[in-house]
């Protein structure tokens, strides 16, 4: 008896499509949902994989489950096996919602450590962008109990869904350190807030982004180098921050008058 019942719970965490009553296919994607589906997830799905493609480990033709499971029984078992924390998870091809989204507005509402607003685009990327990780490597390598190290893991996903952000013309990824180093130093734990919506997400989702943007952008490599290389955390984040200062040395030794001359 107690074999059925584990086997069917594995089941159902491993394949939940078969427990939501609605679903609506469009493009690679399949999502479920108790609720009437708001067809307004489109334009999401859309814009997710427009920044997936951006990625080396995007796969055209890798399908997607997106279970949209807030409040559902499927949600506290979820939250029973695998704890209460993010609003969302990645599980095989299942990109799992567990908060309440406005898709029409791109937002999604998290729950964890405080109430914040999630943009939801940027959501569902981070975790395509976990299944494609586990797709590429394998699930051994690339699971809740094994994996590689948290800034590797996280700061990619987080790198490639804010790839919009990162590429506008104003973007500076000196001062995005400079700003990290802000918001850590007055930080009273590990918790950072990350972006517009109030959000806080563990200090290693933003450093590692950083570290990521440093090592691919700076130092153009890709991410099946950053994860085969064994230089440590700490060494690469020293060697960011004197990449950033020299940076602003260049920029402060340019003579004031050149600036001005070149703003007239
Ligand atoms: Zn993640």
């Amino acid at each position: 008896m107690l074999l059925i019942i584990i086997s069917a719970l594995v089941t159902i965490i491993l394949f939940p499509q078969l427990v939501f009553a609605n679903k609506l296919k469009y493009k690679n994607f399949k999502v479920c949902s108790n609720d009437k589906i708001n067809h307004d997830i489109k334009i999401i799905l859309d814009n997710a994989i427009d920044l997936a493609q951006r990625s080396e480990l995007y796969d055209p033709n890798y399908k997607y489950n997106i279970i949209l499971c807030h409040n559902t029984f499927y949600n506290k078992i979820d939250d029973g096996l695998l704890g209460i924390d993010p609003p969302a998870r990645s599980r095989l091809n299942n990109v799992i919602i567990k908060v309440r989204i406005d898709p029409a507005n791109n937002v999604a509402f998290a729950t964890f450590h405080k109430e914040c607003e999630v943009n939801l685009t940027y959501l569902v990327a981070h975790e395509m962008i976990h299944c494609l990780q586990a797709n590429k490597y394998g699930i051994m390598k690339f699971n809740p109990f094994r994996h590689p190290e948290f800034w590797k893991l996280e700061g990619y996903p987080e790198y490639i869904s804010r790839k919009t952000q990162l590429s506008g013309k104003d973007y500076s990824l000196a001062n995005e350190i400079e700003r990290y180093i802000n918001l850590q130093n007055k930080a009273p734990d590990t918790w950072i807030l990350t972006e517009e919506g109030g959000c806080e997400s563990p200090d290693y989702y933003y450093r590692g982004r950083l570290m990521v943007e440093y090592l691919m952008n700076i130092k153009h490599m890709s991410y099946d180098q950053i994860l085969k290389d064994s230089v440590s955390e700490s060494s690469i984040f020293k060697e960011m921050i004197k990449w950033k200062d020299s940076t602003k040395k260049v920029n402060d030794s340019i003579p004031r008058n050149t600036v001005e001359q070149a703003l007239k």
